[in-house]
Protein backbone atom coordinates (compact mmCIF):
# COMPACT_ATOMS: atom_id res chain seq x y z
CA UNK A 1 0.00 0.00 0.00
CA UNK A 2 1.45 3.19 -0.77
CA UNK A 3 2.06 5.48 2.20
CA UNK A 4 2.34 9.00 2.30
CA UNK A 5 5.79 10.15 4.22
CA UNK A 6 7.38 13.35 4.89
CA UNK A 7 11.34 13.39 5.40
CA UNK A 8 12.25 16.41 7.34
CA UNK A 9 15.53 17.65 5.84
CA UNK A 10 17.83 17.33 2.48
CA UNK A 11 21.27 15.64 3.33
CA UNK A 12 22.86 13.16 1.82
CA UNK A 13 20.67 10.30 4.31
CA UNK A 14 17.44 12.39 3.81
CA UNK A 15 17.83 12.20 0.06
CA UNK A 16 18.95 8.52 0.12
CA UNK A 17 16.09 7.38 2.11
CA UNK A 18 13.93 9.82 -0.35
CA UNK A 19 15.09 7.86 -3.30
CA UNK A 20 14.95 4.57 -1.87
CA UNK A 21 11.11 4.96 -0.62
CA UNK A 22 9.92 6.40 -3.81
CA UNK A 23 11.23 3.34 -5.60
CA UNK A 24 9.14 1.54 -2.66
CA UNK A 25 6.42 3.09 -4.43
CA UNK A 26 5.47 5.63 -1.70
CA UNK A 27 4.61 9.17 -1.75
CA UNK A 28 7.45 11.01 -0.63
CA UNK A 29 7.85 15.03 0.29
CA UNK A 30 11.20 16.43 1.58
CA UNK A 31 10.59 19.60 3.51
CA UNK A 32 14.22 21.51 3.85
CA UNK A 33 14.98 24.58 6.40
CA UNK A 34 17.67 26.39 4.18
CA UNK A 35 16.78 27.79 0.61
CA UNK A 36 19.22 25.08 -1.09
CA UNK A 37 19.16 21.32 -0.81
CA UNK A 38 22.40 19.24 0.80
CA UNK A 39 22.24 19.73 4.44
CA UNK A 40 25.92 19.81 5.37
CA UNK A 41 27.29 19.80 1.74
CA UNK A 42 26.29 22.76 0.28
CA UNK A 43 28.02 25.35 -1.68
CA UNK A 44 29.21 28.97 -1.92
CA UNK A 45 29.85 30.75 -4.95
CA UNK A 46 31.13 34.12 -4.64
CA UNK A 47 32.99 36.77 -7.20
CA UNK A 48 33.57 33.12 -9.70
CA UNK A 49 34.89 30.90 -6.71
CA UNK A 50 33.84 27.62 -5.94
CA UNK A 51 33.18 26.46 -2.36
CA UNK A 52 31.86 23.18 -0.96
CA UNK A 53 31.07 24.18 2.54
CA UNK A 54 31.63 21.48 4.36
CA UNK A 55 32.70 18.08 3.33
CA UNK A 56 35.53 17.97 0.39
CA UNK A 57 37.18 14.23 1.21
CA UNK A 58 35.33 11.96 -1.71
CA UNK A 59 36.70 8.37 0.30
CA UNK A 60 34.93 4.95 -0.62
CA UNK A 61 33.74 5.17 -4.10
CA UNK A 62 32.00 1.99 -4.25
CA UNK A 63 29.51 3.07 -1.47
CA UNK A 64 28.88 6.25 -4.09
CA UNK A 65 28.59 3.42 -6.97
CA UNK A 66 26.30 1.04 -4.75
CA UNK A 67 23.28 3.97 -3.93
CA UNK A 68 23.08 4.57 -7.44
CA UNK A 69 23.44 1.16 -9.20
CA UNK A 70 20.39 0.58 -6.88
CA UNK A 71 18.61 2.80 -8.96
CA UNK A 72 19.99 1.24 -12.50
CA UNK A 73 22.12 4.52 -12.63
CA UNK A 74 26.22 5.04 -12.52
CA UNK A 75 27.78 7.99 -10.40
CA UNK A 76 29.17 9.17 -14.36
CA UNK A 77 25.43 9.39 -15.89
CA UNK A 78 25.81 12.56 -13.28
CA UNK A 79 29.16 13.59 -12.71
CA UNK A 80 32.63 13.12 -13.57
CA UNK A 81 34.71 11.62 -10.76
CA UNK A 82 38.64 11.57 -10.87
CA UNK A 83 41.51 10.30 -8.52
CA UNK A 84 43.34 12.43 -7.11
CA UNK A 85 47.18 11.94 -7.56
CA UNK A 86 48.69 12.58 -5.01
CA UNK A 87 45.93 11.82 -2.83
CA UNK A 88 47.20 14.56 -0.21
CA UNK A 89 50.18 16.10 1.84
CA UNK A 90 50.92 16.36 5.41
CA UNK A 91 53.28 19.23 6.63
CA UNK A 92 54.88 18.68 9.60
CA UNK A 93 57.47 20.83 11.61
CA UNK A 94 60.70 19.82 9.33
CA UNK A 95 59.29 17.09 6.64
CA UNK A 96 56.34 16.79 4.33
CA UNK A 97 54.75 13.36 3.40
CA UNK A 98 52.95 13.20 0.32
CA UNK A 99 50.41 10.27 -0.08
CA UNK A 100 50.56 8.86 -3.73
CA UNK A 101 47.64 7.16 -5.61
CA UNK A 102 49.04 3.66 -5.08
CA UNK A 103 50.36 1.70 -2.97
CA UNK A 104 53.70 1.60 -4.39
CA UNK A 105 53.98 5.15 -4.27
CA UNK A 106 53.01 5.30 -0.80
CA UNK A 107 55.48 2.73 0.74
CA UNK A 108 58.01 4.34 -0.84
CA UNK A 109 57.41 7.25 1.15
CA UNK A 110 56.94 5.16 4.40
CA UNK A 111 60.43 3.62 3.35
CA UNK A 112 61.78 6.87 3.32
CA UNK A 113 60.74 7.97 6.38
CA UNK A 114 61.46 4.79 8.11
CA UNK A 115 63.44 2.28 6.80
CA UNK A 116 61.61 -1.42 6.65
CA UNK A 117 58.30 0.30 7.35
CA UNK A 118 56.39 -0.71 3.68
CA UNK A 119 56.52 -4.28 4.65
CA UNK A 120 54.17 -3.24 8.19
CA UNK A 121 52.45 -1.00 5.95
CA UNK A 122 51.54 -3.06 3.35
CA UNK A 123 50.38 -6.29 6.30
CA UNK A 124 48.22 -3.73 7.79
CA UNK A 125 46.75 -2.14 5.22
CA UNK A 126 45.62 -6.48 4.00
CA UNK A 127 44.11 -6.38 7.31
CA UNK A 128 42.16 -3.49 7.07
CA UNK A 129 41.15 -4.47 3.43
CA UNK A 130 39.32 -7.13 5.25
CA UNK A 131 37.84 -5.28 7.81
CA UNK A 132 36.67 -3.01 5.14
CA UNK A 133 34.91 -5.83 3.59
CA UNK A 134 33.37 -7.32 6.57
CA UNK A 135 32.24 -3.51 7.27
CA UNK A 136 30.73 -2.15 4.74
CA UNK A 137 29.46 -5.01 3.11
CA UNK A 138 27.89 -7.00 6.19
CA UNK A 139 27.97 -4.77 9.58
CA UNK A 140 27.13 -1.55 8.50
CA UNK A 141 24.24 -2.50 6.42
CA UNK A 142 22.58 -3.81 9.76
CA UNK A 143 19.89 -1.35 11.40
CA UNK A 144 21.08 -1.14 14.86
CA UNK A 145 18.34 -2.72 16.67
CA UNK A 146 20.11 -5.62 18.12
CA UNK A 147 24.01 -6.40 19.81
CA UNK A 148 23.33 -9.93 18.12
CA UNK A 149 23.50 -8.31 14.63
CA UNK A 150 27.47 -7.47 15.12
CA UNK A 151 27.78 -11.43 15.38
CA UNK A 152 28.78 -12.71 12.36
CA UNK A 153 31.41 -15.85 11.96
CA UNK A 154 33.99 -13.18 10.56
CA UNK A 155 33.68 -10.61 13.24
CA UNK A 156 33.48 -13.29 15.80
CA UNK A 157 37.41 -14.41 15.14
CA UNK A 158 38.22 -10.45 15.05
CA UNK A 159 36.37 -9.80 18.28
CA UNK A 160 39.38 -8.61 20.06
CA UNK A 161 40.24 -5.52 17.30
CA UNK A 162 36.96 -3.68 18.87
CA UNK A 163 38.52 -4.05 22.48
CA UNK A 164 41.73 -2.55 21.32
CA UNK A 165 42.25 0.57 19.98
CA UNK A 166 43.57 1.41 16.71
CA UNK A 167 46.44 3.71 18.17
CA UNK A 168 48.03 0.61 20.06
CA UNK A 169 47.58 -1.02 16.72
CA UNK A 170 49.04 1.93 14.90
CA UNK A 171 52.21 1.86 17.69
CA UNK A 172 52.77 -1.62 17.74
CA UNK A 173 53.95 -1.71 14.15
CA UNK A 174 55.01 1.58 13.30
CA UNK A 175 58.08 3.57 15.43
CA UNK A 176 58.40 7.44 13.76
CA UNK A 177 55.78 9.77 14.73
CA UNK A 178 54.59 11.63 11.35
CA UNK A 179 53.89 7.71 10.31
CA UNK A 180 51.78 7.19 12.96
CA UNK A 181 50.19 10.61 12.85
CA UNK A 182 49.38 9.47 8.85
CA UNK A 183 47.40 6.13 10.10
CA UNK A 184 45.82 7.58 12.80
CA UNK A 185 44.38 10.40 10.83
CA UNK A 186 41.69 8.70 8.61
CA UNK A 187 39.72 7.65 11.80
CA UNK A 188 39.60 11.09 12.73
CA UNK A 189 36.19 11.25 10.29
CA UNK A 190 34.61 8.99 12.41
CA UNK A 191 34.90 11.99 15.54
CA UNK A 192 36.87 10.34 17.85
CA UNK A 193 40.11 10.19 19.11
CA UNK A 194 42.21 7.32 17.57
CA UNK A 195 42.95 5.75 21.52
CA UNK A 196 39.11 5.84 21.88
CA UNK A 197 38.39 4.23 18.55
CA UNK A 198 37.89 0.59 18.25
CA UNK A 199 40.76 -1.23 16.30
CA UNK A 200 38.78 -2.49 13.99
CA UNK A 201 37.85 0.67 12.30
CA UNK A 202 41.46 0.52 10.57
CA UNK A 203 39.10 -0.07 7.23
CA UNK A 204 39.21 3.95 6.78
CA UNK A 205 43.15 3.10 6.10
CA UNK A 206 41.91 1.00 3.48
CA UNK A 207 39.51 3.72 2.40
CA UNK A 208 42.29 6.12 2.54
CA UNK A 209 45.47 3.92 1.14
CA UNK A 210 43.70 1.22 -0.85
CA UNK A 211 40.80 3.26 -2.36
CA UNK A 212 42.11 6.87 -2.56
CA UNK A 213 40.95 9.64 -2.46
CA UNK A 214 38.54 11.06 -5.29
CA UNK A 215 37.15 14.59 -6.72
CA UNK A 216 33.82 15.17 -8.61
CA UNK A 217 34.81 18.03 -11.28
CA UNK A 218 33.18 21.20 -9.65
CA UNK A 219 33.14 19.95 -6.14
CA UNK A 220 31.15 17.47 -3.55
CA UNK A 221 27.67 19.74 -4.15
CA UNK A 222 27.68 17.61 -7.29
CA UNK A 223 26.83 14.51 -5.71
CA UNK A 224 23.97 16.77 -4.27
CA UNK A 225 23.16 17.86 -7.25
CA UNK A 226 22.91 14.14 -8.37
CA UNK A 227 21.13 13.20 -5.89
CA UNK A 228 18.41 15.53 -6.02
CA UNK A 229 17.88 14.66 -9.56
CA UNK A 230 17.83 10.94 -9.11
CA UNK A 231 15.15 11.63 -6.38
CA UNK A 232 13.04 14.05 -8.78
CA UNK A 233 13.31 11.88 -11.26
CA UNK A 234 11.51 8.90 -9.11
CA UNK A 235 9.00 11.15 -7.76
CA UNK A 236 10.00 12.23 -4.84
CA UNK A 237 8.62 16.23 -4.23
CA UNK A 238 11.49 18.53 -2.61
CA UNK A 239 10.34 21.79 -0.72
CA UNK A 240 12.82 24.71 0.63
CA UNK A 241 12.51 27.27 2.48
CA UNK A 242 10.19 25.06 4.50
CA UNK A 243 11.05 25.16 8.50
CA UNK A 244 9.25 22.35 10.13
CA UNK A 245 8.57 23.41 13.87
CA UNK A 246 6.69 20.52 15.23
CA UNK A 247 5.91 17.00 14.73
CA UNK A 248 2.32 16.41 16.35
CA UNK A 249 1.40 13.01 17.84
CA UNK A 250 -2.09 11.55 18.42
CA UNK A 251 -2.03 7.85 20.55
CA UNK A 252 1.25 7.48 19.83
CA UNK A 253 1.38 7.96 16.30
CA UNK A 254 2.79 10.96 14.39
CA UNK A 255 -0.59 12.50 12.34
CA UNK A 256 1.20 15.50 11.18
CA UNK A 257 3.95 18.13 11.17
CA UNK A 258 3.90 21.85 11.03
CA UNK A 259 5.65 23.14 8.44
CA UNK A 260 6.03 27.51 8.05
CA UNK A 261 2.67 27.48 10.37
CA UNK A 262 0.70 24.97 8.77
CA UNK A 263 0.02 21.37 9.71
CA UNK A 264 0.35 18.30 6.78
CA UNK A 265 -1.06 15.31 7.70
CA UNK A 266 1.43 12.20 6.56
CA UNK A 267 1.06 8.31 7.32
CA UNK A 268 4.99 8.19 8.11
CA UNK A 269 7.07 10.86 9.26
CA UNK A 270 11.16 10.59 8.86
CA UNK A 271 13.78 12.79 10.13
CA UNK A 272 16.85 13.79 8.74
CA UNK A 273 17.97 16.36 10.77
CA UNK A 274 20.04 16.58 13.62
CA UNK A 275 18.89 13.83 15.85
CA UNK A 276 18.59 15.91 19.02
CA UNK A 277 16.73 18.08 17.59
CA UNK A 278 14.36 15.66 15.51
CA UNK A 279 12.93 15.02 19.39
CA UNK A 280 13.15 18.72 20.39
CA UNK A 281 10.22 19.16 17.63
CA UNK A 282 8.15 16.48 19.80
CA UNK A 283 6.61 17.11 22.98
CA UNK A 284 8.46 16.04 25.99
CA UNK A 285 6.50 12.50 27.05
CA UNK A 286 7.18 11.52 23.18
CA UNK A 287 11.04 11.84 23.09
CA UNK A 288 13.09 8.66 23.82
CA UNK A 289 16.02 10.68 24.37
CA UNK A 290 16.95 13.28 27.44
CA UNK A 291 19.35 16.21 27.51
CA UNK A 292 21.20 14.33 30.01
CA UNK A 293 21.49 11.39 27.55
CA UNK A 294 22.78 13.60 24.55
CA UNK A 295 25.12 15.20 27.05
CA UNK A 296 26.97 12.21 28.15
CA UNK A 297 27.23 11.67 24.39
CA UNK A 298 30.97 11.99 23.04
CA UNK A 299 30.04 14.30 19.74
CA UNK A 300 32.42 14.46 16.74
CA UNK A 301 34.25 18.07 16.67
CA UNK A 302 32.73 21.22 15.20
CA UNK A 303 34.96 23.15 13.19
CA UNK A 304 36.19 26.73 12.18
CA UNK A 305 36.12 26.95 8.72
CA UNK A 306 36.79 29.71 6.21
CA UNK A 307 36.19 30.13 2.58
CA UNK A 308 39.06 32.67 0.90
CA UNK A 309 39.01 34.06 -2.59
CA UNK A 310 42.42 34.21 -3.16
CA UNK A 311 44.16 36.57 -6.57
CA UNK A 312 47.40 33.66 -7.79
CA UNK A 313 47.82 30.49 -7.44
CA UNK A 314 49.73 28.44 -4.69
CA UNK A 315 52.94 26.85 -5.14
CA UNK A 316 53.97 23.89 -3.07
CA UNK A 317 50.72 22.72 -2.04
CA UNK A 318 47.82 19.94 -3.66
CA UNK A 319 44.07 19.60 -3.60
CA UNK A 320 44.13 18.57 -0.01
CA UNK A 321 46.83 19.22 2.95
CA UNK A 322 47.01 18.76 6.41
CA UNK A 323 49.18 20.66 8.55
CA UNK A 324 50.28 18.51 11.36
CA UNK A 325 53.66 20.73 13.13
CA UNK A 326 52.17 20.86 15.72
CA UNK A 327 51.35 18.40 18.28
CA UNK A 328 48.08 16.16 17.92
CA UNK A 329 47.42 15.10 21.18
CA UNK A 330 47.23 18.27 22.43
CA UNK A 331 44.95 19.81 20.34
CA UNK A 332 42.85 16.52 21.06
CA UNK A 333 43.11 16.84 24.62
CA UNK A 334 41.70 20.77 23.72
CA UNK A 335 38.57 18.84 21.61
CA UNK A 336 37.55 16.20 23.65
CA UNK A 337 39.05 16.06 27.18
CA UNK A 338 39.23 19.52 28.19
CA UNK A 339 37.25 21.31 25.76
CA UNK A 340 38.59 24.92 24.92
CA UNK A 341 40.17 27.04 22.19
CA UNK A 342 43.44 24.72 20.69
CA UNK A 343 46.44 26.73 21.63
CA UNK A 344 48.18 25.82 18.68
CA UNK A 345 45.75 23.89 16.04
CA UNK A 346 46.08 21.48 13.49
CA UNK A 347 44.33 22.22 10.31
CA UNK A 348 43.70 21.05 6.90
CA UNK A 349 43.67 23.61 4.18
CA UNK A 350 41.56 22.26 0.31
CA UNK A 351 42.22 24.27 -2.65
CA UNK A 352 40.37 22.03 -5.08
CA UNK A 353 41.49 25.25 -8.11
CA UNK A 354 44.95 23.24 -7.84
CA UNK A 355 43.16 20.24 -9.67
CA UNK A 356 39.54 21.28 -10.76
CA UNK A 357 40.21 24.76 -13.02
CA UNK A 358 35.95 24.90 -12.96
CA UNK A 359 36.47 26.00 -8.88
CA UNK A 360 38.19 29.45 -9.68
CA UNK A 361 38.79 32.46 -11.71
CA UNK A 362 42.17 31.78 -14.08
CA UNK A 363 45.20 32.68 -12.12
CA UNK A 364 43.45 32.59 -8.74
CA UNK A 365 42.87 29.92 -5.87
CA UNK A 366 39.97 28.41 -3.87
CA UNK A 367 40.82 28.38 -0.15
CA UNK A 368 39.11 26.30 2.54
CA UNK A 369 40.60 26.27 5.81
CA UNK A 370 39.17 24.22 8.35
CA UNK A 371 40.37 23.72 12.26
CA UNK A 372 38.35 20.94 14.24
CA UNK A 373 37.56 22.49 17.72
CA UNK A 374 35.14 21.31 20.80
CA UNK A 375 31.51 21.61 19.90
CA UNK A 376 29.62 24.08 22.29
CA UNK A 377 32.80 27.00 22.96
CA UNK A 378 32.26 30.21 22.30
CA UNK A 379 32.24 31.65 19.18
CA UNK A 380 32.88 35.89 18.65
CA UNK A 381 34.18 37.49 15.48
CA UNK A 382 37.86 38.12 17.32
CA UNK A 383 38.38 34.51 18.05
CA UNK A 384 38.03 33.30 14.39
CA UNK A 385 40.12 36.28 13.50
CA UNK A 386 42.61 35.01 15.54
CA UNK A 387 43.13 31.90 14.95
CA UNK A 388 42.74 33.25 10.60
CA UNK A 389 46.04 35.03 11.72
CA UNK A 390 47.70 32.07 13.45
CA UNK A 391 47.35 29.31 10.57
CA UNK A 392 47.66 32.04 7.86
CA UNK A 393 51.21 32.65 9.28
CA UNK A 394 51.76 28.98 10.19
CA UNK A 395 50.55 28.53 6.08
CA UNK A 396 52.95 31.16 4.88
CA UNK A 397 56.07 29.55 6.99
CA UNK A 398 55.52 26.00 6.00
CA UNK A 399 54.64 26.25 2.14
CA UNK A 400 57.06 29.42 1.61
CA UNK A 401 55.18 31.75 0.54
CA UNK A 402 53.00 34.92 0.94
CA UNK A 403 49.48 34.67 1.09
CA UNK A 404 47.89 37.35 3.58
CA UNK A 405 47.83 40.08 1.03
CA UNK A 406 46.46 38.06 -1.61
CA UNK A 407 43.13 37.35 -0.20
CA UNK A 408 40.19 39.11 -2.21
CA UNK A 409 37.77 37.98 0.31
CA UNK A 410 37.18 35.76 3.22
CA UNK A 411 34.14 34.14 4.88
CA UNK A 412 34.06 32.15 8.26
CA UNK A 413 31.75 29.07 9.48
CA UNK A 414 31.76 28.25 13.02
CA UNK A 415 29.83 26.81 15.87
CA UNK A 416 27.10 29.55 16.00
CA UNK A 417 26.83 28.99 12.38
CA UNK A 418 26.30 25.33 12.53
CA UNK A 419 23.72 25.71 15.09
CA UNK A 420 21.79 28.74 13.18
CA UNK A 421 22.04 26.71 10.13
CA UNK A 422 21.58 23.29 10.45
CA UNK A 423 19.84 23.10 14.27
CA UNK A 424 22.97 21.46 14.86
CA UNK A 425 23.84 20.06 18.75
CA UNK A 426 26.35 21.90 20.23
CA UNK A 427 27.48 23.15 16.67
CA UNK A 428 28.71 19.82 16.19
CA UNK A 429 29.87 19.81 12.45
CA UNK A 430 29.72 15.83 12.04
CA UNK A 431 27.48 14.06 14.27
CA UNK A 432 28.04 11.53 17.01
CA UNK A 433 31.36 9.77 16.81
CA UNK A 434 31.40 6.30 16.44
CA UNK A 435 33.36 5.30 19.73
CA UNK A 436 33.21 1.57 21.27
CA UNK A 437 29.95 2.67 23.35
CA UNK A 438 28.31 4.43 20.60
CA UNK A 439 28.88 1.83 17.62
CA UNK A 440 26.10 -0.03 16.28
CA UNK A 441 23.11 -0.94 18.56
CA UNK A 442 24.45 1.22 21.28
CA UNK A 443 23.71 4.34 18.90
CA UNK A 444 20.04 6.15 18.91
CA UNK A 445 17.48 4.26 17.09
CA UNK A 446 16.63 4.51 13.58
CA UNK A 447 12.83 3.86 14.44
CA UNK A 448 11.10 5.85 17.66
CA UNK A 449 10.85 3.52 20.33
CA UNK A 450 8.01 5.66 21.49
CA UNK A 451 6.25 6.50 18.13
CA UNK A 452 4.90 4.04 16.03
CA UNK A 453 5.79 5.91 12.65
CA UNK A 454 7.86 8.05 13.07
CA UNK A 455 11.82 7.47 12.28
CA UNK A 456 15.05 8.53 12.05
CA UNK A 457 18.36 8.92 9.81
CA UNK A 458 21.69 10.66 9.50
CA UNK A 459 24.73 10.97 11.57
CA UNK A 460 23.40 10.52 15.04
CA UNK A 461 22.44 7.67 14.21
CA UNK A 462 23.70 3.84 12.40
CA UNK A 463 25.96 3.97 11.33
CA UNK A 464 27.76 7.56 11.66
CA UNK A 465 29.12 10.24 10.72
CA UNK A 466 30.35 10.78 6.97
CA UNK A 467 28.99 11.04 4.03
CA UNK A 468 28.89 7.33 2.75
CA UNK A 469 27.49 6.20 6.13
CA UNK A 470 24.46 8.65 5.64
CA UNK A 471 24.00 7.32 2.11
CA UNK A 472 23.93 4.04 3.99
CA UNK A 473 21.73 5.47 6.86
CA UNK A 474 19.40 6.47 4.79
CA UNK A 475 19.08 3.27 2.87
CA UNK A 476 18.89 1.39 6.08
CA UNK A 477 15.94 3.41 7.58
CA UNK A 478 14.14 3.24 4.50
CA UNK A 479 14.24 -0.77 4.19
CA UNK A 480 13.22 -0.91 7.93
CA UNK A 481 10.14 1.72 7.01
CA UNK A 482 9.51 -0.65 4.00
CA UNK A 483 9.44 -4.18 6.56
CA UNK A 484 7.39 -2.46 8.81
CA UNK A 485 4.60 -0.48 6.85
CA UNK A 486 4.42 -1.97 3.51
CA UNK A 487 4.17 -5.98 3.80
C1 LIG B 1 33.00 21.07 7.66
C2 LIG B 1 32.67 19.63 7.40
C3 LIG B 1 33.55 18.84 6.71
C4 LIG B 1 33.23 17.51 6.46
N1 LIG B 1 34.09 16.79 5.70
C5 LIG B 1 33.71 15.56 5.28
C6 LIG B 1 34.44 14.91 4.26
O1 LIG B 1 35.40 15.48 3.73
N2 LIG B 1 34.03 13.68 3.84
C7 LIG B 1 32.93 13.06 4.40
O2 LIG B 1 32.60 11.93 4.00
N3 LIG B 1 32.20 13.68 5.36
C8 LIG B 1 32.55 14.92 5.79
N4 LIG B 1 31.78 15.60 6.68
C9 LIG B 1 30.63 14.93 7.27
C10 LIG B 1 29.43 14.89 6.33
O3 LIG B 1 29.28 16.10 5.68
C11 LIG B 1 28.17 14.60 7.14
O4 LIG B 1 28.36 13.43 7.92
C12 LIG B 1 26.93 14.41 6.28
O5 LIG B 1 26.83 15.40 5.29
C13 LIG B 1 25.71 14.44 7.19
O6 LIG B 1 24.55 14.25 6.46
P1 LIG B 1 23.16 14.11 7.21
O7 LIG B 1 22.19 13.70 6.17
O8 LIG B 1 23.28 13.26 8.40
O9 LIG B 1 22.79 15.55 7.83
P2 LIG B 1 22.84 17.06 7.35
O10 LIG B 1 23.70 17.25 6.19
O11 LIG B 1 23.13 17.88 8.53
O12 LIG B 1 21.33 17.35 6.92
C14 LIG B 1 20.33 17.70 7.85
C15 LIG B 1 19.39 18.67 7.18
O13 LIG B 1 18.24 18.90 8.00
C16 LIG B 1 17.88 20.27 7.86
N5 LIG B 1 17.04 20.65 9.00
C17 LIG B 1 17.43 20.81 10.30
N6 LIG B 1 16.36 21.15 11.05
C18 LIG B 1 15.29 21.22 10.23
C19 LIG B 1 13.92 21.54 10.44
N7 LIG B 1 13.43 21.82 11.65
N8 LIG B 1 13.08 21.56 9.36
C20 LIG B 1 13.56 21.25 8.10
N9 LIG B 1 14.86 20.95 7.86
C21 LIG B 1 15.72 20.91 8.92
C22 LIG B 1 19.20 20.98 7.82
O14 LIG B 1 19.08 22.27 7.28
C23 LIG B 1 20.00 20.05 6.91
O15 LIG B 1 19.81 20.38 5.57
C24 LIG B 1 32.04 16.95 6.95
C25 LIG B 1 31.14 17.75 7.66
C26 LIG B 1 31.44 19.09 7.86
C27 LIG B 1 30.45 19.94 8.58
Amino acid sequence: MKKNIAIIGSGFSALSASCYLSKYGNKVTVFEKNETVGGRCRQLIKDGFTFDIGPSWYWMPDVFDTFFSDFNKKTSDYYQLDKLSPAYKIFFEDDEITIGDTMEKICEEFERIESGSSVSLKKFIKKAGKNYDIAINKVVLKPGISPLELITPETAIRVDQFFKTISNDVRKRFKNPKLISTLEFPVLFLGAKPNKTPAFYNFMNYADFGLGTWHPKGGMYEVIKAMKKLAEELGVTINTNSAVSKIDITNKNVKSITVNNKRKEFDIVLSGADYHHSETLLDEEHRQYSESYWSKKTFAPSSLLFYVGLDKKLKNVEHHNLFFDTSFETHAKEIYDDPKWPEDPLFYANFPSQTDKSMAPEGCETCFLLIPIAPGIEDTPQLRQHYFDIIIKRFETLTKQDVKNNVIFKESFCVKDFIKEYNSYKGNAYGMANTLLQTAFLRPKLKSKKVNNLYFTGQLTVPGPGVPPALISGKLVAKLINKHHNN
